[in-house]
């Protein structure tokens, strides 16, 4: 496919701009003059509608296609949000727009919807408090290891490091690094898919600040020993923090407040209508337990006696900013619109769709490729290609062969302590028949792998780009248009 550029004819026009009628104003320097003609393309109206077009269908997301990523929750996120956070009166406001003016309406709702958004959260996980500061879910991770870090500071404690399962997500050990603790990885019971309790109780001591859990895990297994694994970490005064990216599973069936957890984050662009890695700001809001508020990030909304809301700043023992404003105003503006729009009866169906179509999609592929844990899932599972990659077909080819059959590939390789794995999330909103046609181009696939493993080597055949050397990609990206190669 050819760049815009190279479609140009000179002359060819889709707009005629009149002819400028402001009067020139002053004198621009001829040092900042451009010495060259601007060189803009020249195509017809039908020309560009035509490229962009074909350009948008070259992309692939959820609206156009099952998208199983694990860990992601590429799941459909309704239209109707677009409309709530498309509201004038919710797009046009400015950070600096003060909270109170002319009846102090301007920000008010705005406000409200942070404010109720925060307790609805609080209910959804059953934690006394929320944030809604933190932009990612990483974010709420380091915001949780700084709420951890300033409680043992003030009571005195000398906390070392921070516990986290060898299958845990990479960014829990890197905030609990950059939150100043030593990481230590606590190993995973490969029978039952979680953490081994023994291997717990023998590193936890008084060294030890928190232990991060996430749940249901990045295998998909629901941790039955969450009762121990708190009372143990409560015995040491250490915390336990509660990873809830995967709270699509849970929603409306458990809340991690009443196991105990201190601190848990959400990751509002994956449960709660924005998608994951949709480009633009996310939202990782953090709840906590009474003895952690005081240490809570600001700015704070609060409701005051006359019902009217605020932004409050003086709280003395908070870890003070970890983000500017609301950027990210929009994702919790959707988030809150579909908490309402399900209700509580609606959130405990997705969760329950979100599990059965797991398990659907597990039991129709387990005789054909091996599970990692062979047990009822959550709302994910892994499979492992091992028995494939003796064949010379890896985990890759898999994925990369399952874009010629229509479909995004699941996330592979992680988590890492499982060979040739292939992480598959199914969301609460696909059909029986689409997760029927995965499973047929998964047999499909599986087929080949004896009969014909160079169609899945050499896959993918449909896209514009093949294999492309994907560290050279991340590294040494260059995306710009040779201009030599257009000719005027
Ligand atoms: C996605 C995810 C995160 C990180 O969230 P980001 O918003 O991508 O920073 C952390 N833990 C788990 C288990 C996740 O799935």
């Amino acid at each position: 496919m050819s760049v815009i550029f190279e479609k140009s004819v000179r002359g060819r026009r889709g707009v005629d701009l009149p002819k400028c009628d402001v009067p020139s104003k002053g004198h621009i320097d001829e040092a900042y003059r451009r010495g060259t003609s601007l060189d803009l393309c020249e195509l017809s109206e039908l020309d560009v509608v035509r490229h962009f077009t074909a350009l948008s269908r070259k992309n692939f997301g959820v609206d156009n296609g099952f998208y199983p990523l694990g860990s992601c929750t590429m799941k459909y996120n309704p239209k109707a949000l677009e409309a709530v956070a498309r509201l004038e009166g919710f797009t046009d406001l400015h950070p600096f727009m003060p909270q109170l003016r002319h009846g102090g309406m301007l920000v008010q709702g705005a406000l409200r919807v942070l404010y109720e958004l925060e307790r609805l959260l609080a209910e959804i996980t059953g934690m006394d408090a929320v944030t809604l500061q933190p932009l990612a879910g990483a974010h709420g991770e380091l915001t949780g290891m700084m709420l951890i870090a300033a409680y043992h500071r003030d009571k005195g404690n000398k906390k070392t490091e921070v516990l986290i399962p060898d299958e845990a997500h990479g960014t829990n050990p890197s905030s609990a690094a950059i939150g100043g603790y030593a990481v230590r990885a606590v190993p995973t019971d490969k029978k039952t898919g979680t953490l081994d309790l023994e291997a717990l109780e023998q590193m936890v001591g008084e060294q030890t600040a928190a232990v991060m859990l996430t749940n249901p895990s990045t295998l998909g297994i629901f941790n039955s020993d969450i009762a121990r694994i708190v009372e143990i970490a409560h015995e040491h005064d250490a915390q336990v923090y509660y990873d809830g990216a995967n709270l699509n599973a849970i929603l409306g069936r458990f809340r991690p407040g009443d196991a105990g957890f201190d601190v848990v984050h959400m990751n509002l662009h994956k449960t709660f209508a924005t998608p994951h890695g949709g480009g633009g700001p996310g939202a990782g809001p953090v709840g906590v337990k009474k003895h952690l508020v005081d240490y809570m990030p600001i700015s704070r909304v609060v409701k005051r006696d006359d019902n009217t809301y605020a932004l409050d700043y003086d709280y003395p023992k908070s870890i003070g900013y970890i983000a500017t404003f609301y950027g990210n105003f929009m994702v919790c503006l959707r988030a809150y619109a579909y908490i309402l729009m399900l209700g509580a009866s609606g959130l405990r169906e997705a969760s329950g769709h979100a599990v059965l179509n797991a398990n659907y999609l597990m039991n129709r592929l387990k005789d054909k490729f091996k599970v990692a844990v062979p047990r009822t899932c959550m709302h994910e599972f892994v499979l492992s290609a091992e028995a494939e990659a003796e064949k010379g077909v890896h985990a890759t080819d898999i994925a990369k062969a399952l874009i010629d059959e229509g479909f995004h590939p699941p996330t592979i390789y992680f988590p890492l302590i499982v060979k040739e794995a292939l992480m598959i999330e199914p969301t609460e909103s696909e059909s029986k028949e689409t997760l029927d046609a995965f499973v047929d181009a998964m047999l499909k696939i599986s087929a080949q792998v004896s009969a014909c493993p160079e169609v899945l080597t050499s896959a993918p055949k449909s896209t514009p780009v093949n294999r492309p050397d994907e560290v050279k990609a991340a590294r040494d990206m260059d995306v710009a248009w040779p201009r030599d190669n257009h000719e005027q």
